[in-house]
């Protein structure tokens, strides 16, 4: 049953674990009366079936083949016995004496089954609202004419093999690939006995919580896990996270619409340990029409725990931690939101200096040395007008969160999402001085696309076209600010714009950068300074708005945090889709995912975050130098802990050994340890500078490379130090150091 709950986490489908368990109670133990079933055939059955299921079926009262008929469709066919003909999945009727030949074995229908009654609640009753009494009101059933359920152990009037049935539930229930796979692996682990003492019920199986305590609160429904709840869980699940006796924690307040046709919105309170990366929790859930307000309530429970927290410490299995709220990642109108201070839109809403905006149209900052804020005078109120009139902040209750210093400027909506977009907008639709014409527009786009098996796997997104820029998601436009942007640009965006966003790409290349923050962290800052006053006079005074002024302060967080993505709201973002997801119907959204959550989804899981190291593809192609020939041959290796995923094809291949970049052409693996295990390797001869200014791209490890050197060198697979995406230009390629992995 342990498998089967991973499988159902995986799989995230309630109602297709309740059919499993339903499924597989009938495959091990078919009912008595199937063989009195199968008297009744008057029952006409309307349901989806599997191709694959159609080549033995047979439909009783076939006195002609007019009258009963089945056919083959691309997918699958619904039957209709009364017609005498079928339909397919696109609606298309055909008459059965085309498709069909009247066969001896056909036998009857088991009709005694659709009007059985089936109670899949029947192992958990619940008396709340969120999962009706009667199971059959939420799990879509293939029904008969009369109503009455169609049972997958002879659905639709059509005796099954085991293995049909599984056929048949995976099409009805639309289960993917990936899934269904993994519901295999899960029951060849079974024994019968085990299938036999299976639930019939999701709930049962899930053990999902009978009474979930919902309550309202700043107008909305209000669930509250606590902090100290998620790090009890991250001490049993990760206990490397642990080491220091000081827990850093790092918040996120964000609000997601949860459904498109109405208002209702998801607001949770999400944490994440600054030592343990991409993982955050839920602390609490909100879910209601509008913002939740009044703040205080909102955080209430949050303050309450948190000063708890800083006061005493956490105490796990004997150990005793410090806690302290590291840092408070929002976008801008949320951290004014949380701040209580006037919107990014207003005079006084820079929230690192003190400058009072201009009026341009738009309220602009183009002040660059203006006096910076403080904790101190934010608490004190020193500067009013920065402040909302009547309200202070609940979070200055806390000790260790500063109003200004706790508050990192979130690089995701400021840089990608704000000054990158930015900026592709004024090419395709800004003022006539800075605009690209449809044919460059046209061409960078082709590069773009071109790029597309250049981009390493570890991408979930591959380039767009330049015209669908305001669909680009912010791991999109980050793609493009760091990695593809450089090179397609180069000779078609002027050079004096050319330059100008080079500037940008790479100040944040230093800043989310370890090795070169190091050295170049006030370099960076003043290119971020030139970066923003250029940016006024190449594209308009109008343009220095919060967020492209706000660059100037970014430096600020990554010499107090080290490199922007460990402040960064990508994890966040992508955690907060993933509960968005939790919500099926409409009814009670936040018991749903409360509920979810208790059942384990969306928690932390050790399993994903376990050393896996694997080999794929097995070839005898070579190259395989003689030293060599005791070693099995793979295309593809992975390693969690490592650079994440070599290939020996286009995409996957350019990675820094010994200092030199090159290309993997084979992998090896001589033995069971890392250190038996080897790369064939490539090395380019001739890296050279990709760009001079603003500084030598060498300084950044991003080279322009052509020759291979034509000699395959063996190197120990754990001296690879560096992956790099390699992008072609002209007659060679652009190679830069790959820095994320998704
Ligand atoms: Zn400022």
């Amino acid at each position: 049953m342990q498998n089967l709950e991973k499988y159902s986490y995986r799989t995230k489908r309630r109602r297709v674990v309740s059919a499993v368990s339903k499924l597989l109670s009938e495959i091990e133990c078919p009912t008595e009366n199937t063989k009195e079933n199968t008297e009744n055939t008057d029952e006409t059955v309307t349901g989806p079936l599997p191709v694959q299921t159609l080549s033995h079926v047979t439909v009783n009262n076939a006195t002609t083949p007019d009258q009963n008929c089945v056919a083959l469709a691309d997918d699958y066919i619904t039957q209709d016995n009364a017609k005498s003909t079928v339909s397919t999945a696109d609606g298309e009727m055909y008459s059965s004496s085309d498709y069909f030949v009247p066969h001896e074995s056909w036998f009857d229908v088991p009709a005694d089954l659709f009007s059985e009654e089936h109670s899949l609640s029947q192992d958990y009753n619940f008396d709340d609202g969120d999962i009706p009494d009667d199971c059959a009101e939420w799990i879509p059933s293939v029904a008969n004419d009369s109503g009455d359920e169609c049972d997958g152990s002879s659905a639709c009037g059509v005796e099954l093999s085991d293995k049909d049935k599984l056929v048949q539930w995976a099409v009805k229930y639309n289960i993917s690939q990936d899934a269904l796979s993994a519901l295999l692996v899960v029951l060849q682990s079974y024994d019968t006995s085990q299938i036999n003492n299976l639930p019939k019920d999701s709930r049962t199986l899930l053990s999902t919580e009978r009474h979930v305590d919902i309550g309202q609160k700043a107008g909305g429904d209000y669930y509250y896990f606590g902090v100290q709840y998620w790090l009890s869980i991250l001490f049993q699940r990760f206990p490397e996270a642990f080491d220091s006796s000081h827990l850093k924690l790092l918040i996120n307040v964000d609000g997601i619409p949860l459904f498109n046709s109405s208002s209702m919105a998801l607001w949770p309170i999400l944490g994440s340990l600054m030592t343990l990366d991409s993982c955050p929790f839920p602390i609490a859930v909100f879910c209601s029409k509008k913002k939740p307000e009044p703040l205080d309530d909102y955080v209430a429970d949050f303050i309450s725990e948190m000063q708890c927290l800083e006061n005493v410490g956490f105490d796990c299995e004997g150990r005793h931690f410090g806690v302290s709220l590291h840092a408070v990642i929002c976008d801008a109108p949320a951290r004014a939101f949380l701040k209580c201070v006037k919107s990014h839109s207003g005079y006084d809403s820079c929230e690192r200096c003190c400058q009072r905006g201009e009026w341009n149209g738009k309220v602009t900052f183009p002040d660059l040395s203006a006096e910076l804020r403080t904790d101190s005078n934010f608490q004190y109120k020193e500067f009013p007008d920065h402040h909302l009139p009547t309200l202070s902040s609940p979070l200055l209750h806390l000790n260790s969160c500063g109003l200004v210093s706790s508050f990192p400027l979130d690089y995701m909506h400021l840089v990608c999402l704000g000054v990158m977009r930015r900026l592709v907008h004024l090419w395709i639709c800004g003022p006539r001085s800075t605009k690209l014409s449809q044919c460059q527009i046209a061409v960078v786009s082709d590069k773009l696309v071109s790029l597309q098996s250049h981009i390493p796997r570890d991408f979930a997104r591959k380039p767009r076209t330049l015209q669908e820029y305001k669909t680009w998601k912010a791991t999109e436009l980050r793609q493009f600010l760091i990695y593809s942007g450089p090179v397609v640009l180069r000779g078609i965006l002027p050079t004096t714009l050319y330059e100008h966003f080079l500037a940008l790409s790479v100040a944040i290349r230093i800043l989310l950068t370890q090795e070169l923050l190091d050295h170049y962290l006030q370099y960076a800052q003043d290119l971020l300074k030139y970066f923003v006053a250029s940016f006024g006079v190449i594209y308009g005074q109008d343009q220095l708005v919060y967020n492209v002024h706000s660059l100037i302060h970014i430096p600020d967080d990554a010499k107090k945090y080290g490199t922007l993505d460990c402040v960064s709201a990508f994890q966040f973002e992508t955690f907060l889709g993933r509960l968005k997801k939790l919500v099926r119907r409409p009814q009670q959204p936040c018991t749903q995912i409360v509920r979810r959550v208790l059942e384990g989804h969306c928690q932390p899981k050790s399993v994903e975050r376990a050393e896996t190291v694997m080999f794929k593809r097995p070839h005898i192609e070579g190259p395989l130098p003689v030293t060599h020939v005791h070693c099995s041959q793979f295309k593809q290796y992975f390693a969690s802990s490592d650079f994440s995923f070599m290939s020996v094809s286009t995409g996957d291949n350019c990675f820094e050994i010994c200092g030199q970049i090159g290309l993997v052409r084979n992998i090896l693996r001589g033995g069971r340890d890392k250190d038996q295990c080897y790369v064939v390797f490539e090395e380019f001869i001739d890296a050279s500078s990709y760009f001079s200014q603003p500084l030598d791209s060498q300084s950044l490890c991003i080279f322009l490379v052509q020759k291979l050197s034509g000699v395959h060198t063996v190197f120990p697979l754990n001296a690879v130090t560096k992956k790099y995406v390699l992008l072609p230009y002209k007659s060679g390629f652009v190679a830069v150091p790959q820095m994320h992995k998704s």
